[in-house]
């Protein structure tokens, strides 16, 4: 289909997408578009291709084609679903956004400050690439480019059971502006034990570290005020690490660094 000054292509099946890429220069792969809001000039629509709007659950995973849209994952339900997760969709958007948005799209617009981004790093999410005759996964937390001539095929979420599992958003409520953020701390305890931590800060940047989430693994729990107060010096140093570079994130260490000490004292 074309209008006067944009074409836009559609695609039955994976092959028809991968030729597509291959053949049409500038082509702009899009989900519901309700983040792009005005159509690029030459864009393939993958919301009707049926293999890429698969959910699949397995017993310690769940895949979702690129073209799932959020309210049906929603529908998949809460305890089916990552328990950040769920609370990250219910509060994106309103209903009818939420039917036409994408997984695939809030991943692949890679912008950190949209609200999957966070839960879906901290829970170790894979996401897995077609090409024609190769395919390739990648760690969310790694990725960076759509490899040449490939296609999104699945976004693999593993549902382990944490013990904690805390979102939160920052900023305007239900749309994206430039204060919004996300958090996400995921816990996991085995008597009394801090046995696996995930945190996940992801607004202007993504931040996570490897020192904080292995630290203090083993302890025993509850944590000790003490033990608080390091993992709260440690996390500043690290945030204060990472950000050496970047301009007004007095503001975001204050609220991250809140995020962090209310979430240890959930550690029990
Ligand atoms: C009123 C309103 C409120 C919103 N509130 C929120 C909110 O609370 N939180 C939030 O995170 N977002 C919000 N959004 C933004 C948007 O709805 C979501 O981010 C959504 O998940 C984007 O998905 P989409 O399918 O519409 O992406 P699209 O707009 O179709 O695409 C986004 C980008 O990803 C690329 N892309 C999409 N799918 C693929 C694919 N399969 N392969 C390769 N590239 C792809 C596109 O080329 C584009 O660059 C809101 C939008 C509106 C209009």
């Amino acid at each position: 289909m074309a209008t006067e000054t944009h074409s836009i292509f559609t695609a039955k099946n994976i092959n028809d997408i991968l030729y597509h890429i291959k053949t049409v220069n500038n082509l702009q792969v899009i989900g519901g578009a309700t983040y792009i809001g005005d159509l690029p000039e030459k864009s393939l629509t993958i919301r009707n291709v049926p293999e890429l709007k698969i959910i699949d659950k397995h017993e310690r995973y769940i895949d979702f084609g690129p073209a799932v849209t959020l309210n049906s994952i929603i529908n998949v339900g809460k305890n089916f679903l990552p328990a950040v997760l769920y609370e990250a969709i219910t509060q994106m958007a309103n209903h009818s956004i939420r039917n036409m948005a994408t997984i695939g799209g809030n991943i692949m617009a890679k912008d950190s400050r949209l609200t999957l981004i966070a839960p879906l790093i901290a829970l170790g999410t894979t996401l897995k690439f077609k090409a024609q005759k190769s395919s390739e996964i990648i760690p969310l937390s790694k990725f960076t480019v759509i490899p040449e001539d490939s296609v999104l095929i699945s976004i693999r979420i593993p549902t382990e059971d944490w013990n904690v599992s805390i979102f939160r958003r920052l900023g305007s409520s239900r749309m994206i502006s430039d204060n919004s953020a996300s958090f996400c701390f995921l816990a996991m305890t085995e008597k009394n034990i801090l046995t696996n931590l995930k945190i996940c800060f992801s607004g202007p940047f993504i931040f996570q570290s490897q020192e904080l989430e292995t630290r203090y693994l083993g302890s025993r729990l509850p944590l000790s005020k003490s033990t608080i107060q390091d993992f709260i010096s440690i996390a500043e140093k690290e945030f204060d690490d990472y950000v050496r570079d970047k301009e007004n994130t007095l503001m975001l260490k204050k609220q991250f660094l809140n995020l962090v000490a209310s979430s240890l004292h959930e550690l029990t």
